[in-house]
């Protein structure tokens, strides 16, 4: 569904009116394409502590930035990325404002900010306030940035997956993510042989993936080299098989919620492959009413579905022989998890309770094989879902992120490959939110 605000205040005429009556002028995002370059400009480093992190311009140059110093005031950034993890104390976040202003504006459209930090970590309060503060400079920089460009921060806690997350963050991939911290951590994160192909070898399975954003994950799974097995109600059917062919994947009829979902799935896996790599929990419903005139089959349908089916099948699957090593599940929570929603008390809570899961399993996954479970939170994303809103809701709903647009499945789709990645085996229990920094709520 095309977003016909958007088209017009990027048109000639319409972005002169729109700049005369002062009305947002959403910027069309840098989204990938593949044989794109990593970013349209040079990357400017900076460090807080005045020397450059030992290694750091080596591996931005190294995936296919150019890292440059500044020479003018005409200069133009790609992405500005500042080594913060020596902040200790109030005092050295002044080197913050001194890396940034100035610069800022010279970041290209859709262009990149990122800090490195370190994560707090309990040893020293003077110190975790310090780092703590950078989050709060992070997702304030994010709402004063314009014309598609992004801030994220890096809390750096182990390198493994350093390299991934910038291939990541700098690239169109990320387009969506914005004003949202994450923490790398350790784990086993093995550079993949093509990073054009990081799932190449890998078998994945997709529920929910007749349509929407698991029709986009499906797809993107498979362009970054995955297997995929599309899985759907078998009354998706025909949608279901269209997905899989198109991707050269094949089909599973599976409800997700019936009482022998995890069985079939583990049957299925036994029968058709060497075992499964990546699990994407997408399949959900919603079933919307204020909690007061909420119904029995409301409620209970939509925590069978969003969370019980996810439970049960994550348990099914530590304690068979299916999960491999190394292995990666994403789960689908949405930012109505995070911040709550009228209407949707049923929803939130397993929204929420996504979140709870990934953080309390994820030592049960590190524990097999170094395998790991993560939840991506969307915002608004223009599906079919959304497509029913009255029209001025949606409109409304759109803007109110700082990136002044909703996002696209693809671009959820990008982030879950992303953690389904060998690339990404340091970021562990944690939720990372798709939303273009909503401004409503968490
Ligand atoms: P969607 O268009 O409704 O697609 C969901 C798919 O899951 C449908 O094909 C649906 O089949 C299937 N499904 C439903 N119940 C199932 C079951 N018991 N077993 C297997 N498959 C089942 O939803 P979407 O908008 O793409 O959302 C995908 C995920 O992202 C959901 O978990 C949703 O909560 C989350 N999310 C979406 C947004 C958004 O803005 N769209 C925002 C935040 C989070 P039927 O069509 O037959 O029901």
């Amino acid at each position: 569904m095309s977003d016909r605000y958007l088209d017009l205040v990027n048109s000639p005429i319409g972005s002169a009116f729109a700049a005369r009556v002062g009305l947002p002028r959403p910027a069309v995002l840098r989204r990938y394409h593949s044989g794109d370059p990593l970013l349209p400009a040079p990357v400017l480093l900076g460090s807080t502590s005045g020397a450059a992190r030992p290694g750091l311009a080596e591996l931005v140059a190294g995936i296919g930035a150019e890292v440059r110093v500044p020479v003018t005031d005409e200069d133009r950034w790609g992405a500005l990325i500042l080594d913060a993890t020596e902040v200790t104390s109030p005092a050295d976040l002044g080197g913050l404002r001194t890396f940034f202003s100035g610069r800022l504006r010279q970041l290209v459209p859709c262009g990149r900010v990122l800090v490195l930090g370190t994560p707090p970590d309990g040893a020293d309060v003077t110190a975790d306030a310090a780092r703590q503060a950078l989050d709060g400079i992070v997702r304030s920089l994010a709402k004063e940035l314009q014309r598609g460009a992004t801030a994220n921060l890096l809390l750096v806690e182990d390198e493994a997956s350093l390299e991934s997350a910038l291939r990541f963050f700098l690239s169109g991939k990320a387009a969506y993510v914005d004003g949202q911290p994450v923490r790398l951590g350790a784990g086993l994160a093995p550079a993949p042989a093509d990073w054009d192909l990081p799932l190449a070898g890998k078998t994945a399975l997709v529920t929910g993936a007749a349509r929407g954003i698991g029709a986009a994950i499906a797809g993107v799974l498979a362009r970054d080299g995955a297997r995929v097995i599309a899985a759907d109600l078998s009354q998706a059917g025909e949608a279901l098989a269209k997905v899989a062919n198109s991707i050269g994947g094949t089909t599973l009829h599976l409800d997700v919620a019936s009482a022998d979902g995890p069985e079939r799935l583990l049957t299925h896996l036994a029968a058709h492959t060497d075992g499964l790599d990546i699990l994407i929990h997408n399949a959900g419903i919603t079933r919307d009413k204020l909690l007061a005139n909420m119904k029995p089959e409301q409620w209970d349908s939509v925590i069978a579905v969003n969370l019980e089916s996810q439970l049960r099948i994550n348990a099914a699957l530590l304690a068979s022989d299916q999960l491999r090593d190394q292995a990666r599940v994403v789960a689908l929570s949405s930012t109505t998890g995070l911040s709550g929603n009228r209407g949707q008390t049923n929803y939130g809570a397993t929204k929420a309770g996504v979140i709870g899961m990934v953080r309390s399993a994820a030592k049960a996954f590190a524990e097999h094989g170094n395998s790991t479970i993560n939840a991506v939170a969307p915002g608004f994303i223009d599906t079919e879902m959304t497509a029913k809103m009255p029209l001025a809701t949606r409109e409304v709903a759109r803007r109110l992120s700082s990136l002044q647009q909703a996002g696209l499945p693809i671009d959820v789709a990008e982030a879950v490959s992303w953690l389904s990645s060998p690339g990404a085996g340091g970021i562990n229990g944690q939720v990372l939110r798709v939303c273009g920094q909503n401004l409503v709520g968490a």
